[in-house]
């Protein structure tokens, strides 16, 4: 890598960051398309996301990504947030253009992208249950009902938090049917008639989880989607799997969320391919 005084710096703020892939990515779409550009991880503390975020004016990054814990709490700190991230209260991108800070977030889109392009999946018409109501499922649930699926369905560990994704999906898209589920009640027949079936949360494995998932009523005519991702399956996808669903985990959504990310901050399109083979070196690398 090439380092000199015109060299473009982009980069991700979070904690922890040990195990981000995002700096592979990137780099390796810089590296193929030649650009004299460079991605580097900045772990902040939380007691310095302001100074952080208004030092990208002092020092003229182009862009920074933004990952737990700290997507909604960047708002505030923006000269302008783009439509989409303020429904959804999370920034996972950050352009300085023109002395200005935009923020976006191109999670839900890699989500939606990674359905699309990796499975030729449609969701339009289809039924939804997702497990989370964090920043993830919000911005992921949202762009499912703008995409015209038929209804969504919440099931979290806090029941307010699932309430107030009921209102922000009603809100953006008020042709879908939303609800949300207590964790203690009956619900294995939403789970065996949904369609697609999202894991939101940090949990692989729902055995003795608070979110009570019914595996047995996972079913061959069904999407299953972890948005956690390693180099192996996660425990869930693979019960999943077993009863013959689809399954796909957050390794594409990672992936198109990072191209969409690069196509904001450098407005080339994004090398996909190269993104891809390096994130699964990186992965594998790592171990992870
Ligand atoms: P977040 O905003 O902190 O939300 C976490 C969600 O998980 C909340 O709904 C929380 O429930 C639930 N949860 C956490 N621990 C739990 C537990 N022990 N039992 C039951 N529920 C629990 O996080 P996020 O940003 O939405 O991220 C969620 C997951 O998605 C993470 O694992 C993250 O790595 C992954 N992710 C992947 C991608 C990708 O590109 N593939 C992108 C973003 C996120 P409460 O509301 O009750 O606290």
């Amino acid at each position: 890598m090439h380092i000199d005084g015109d060299t473009r710096l982009a980069g991700i703020i979070g904690n922890p960051l040990h195990h981000t892939m995002s700096p592979a990515l990137h780099n390796a779409a810089f590296d193929y398309l030649g650009l004299n550009w460079c991605y580097i991880p900045f772990p902040v503390e939380r007691s310095s996301v302001k100074e952080a975020v208004e030092g990208m004016k002092a020092l003229g990054l182009v862009g920074l990504n933004v990952t737990m814990p700290f997507k909604t709490e960047v708002i505030p700190l923006l000269d302008e947030v783009a439509v989409f991230a303020e429904t959804v209260g999370a920034v996972n991108t950050i352009l300085l253009d023109k002395g200005k800070l935009i923020g976006y977030n191109t999670d839900g889109r890699g989500f939606y992208t990674a359905l699309a392009k990796d499975l030729g999946y449609e969701v339009k018409g289809r039924k939804v249950l997702v497990m989370g109501a964090g920043g993830a499922a919000r911005s992921v649930t949202v762009s499912l009902a703008l995409a015209g699926c038929a209804s969504i369905t919440i099931l979290n560990r806090s029941l307010e938090k699932s309430e107030r994704l009921v209102g922000i999906i009603s809100k953006s898209a008020p042709g879908v049917r939303v609800a949300c589920l207590r964790p203690d009640e009956d619900y294995d027949m939403v789970v065996a008639e949904s369609d697609i079936i999202i894991n939101a949360t940090p949990i692989t494995n729902f055995n003795g989880s608070v979110l009570r998932v019914p595996v047995s009523m996972l079913n061959r005519n069904q999407l299953v989607c972890d948005l956690n991702y390693t180099v192996y399956q996660p425990p869930f996808l693979q019960e999943a799997s077993a009863r013959g669903a689809r399954v796909i985990d957050g390794k594409g959504m990672l992936l198109y969320q990072a191209a969409a990310a690069f196509e904001i901050w450098t407005g080339l399109e994004a090398p996909v391919e190269v993104m891809r083979m390096a994130l699964l070196r990186a992965l594998e690398e790592a171990r992870i």
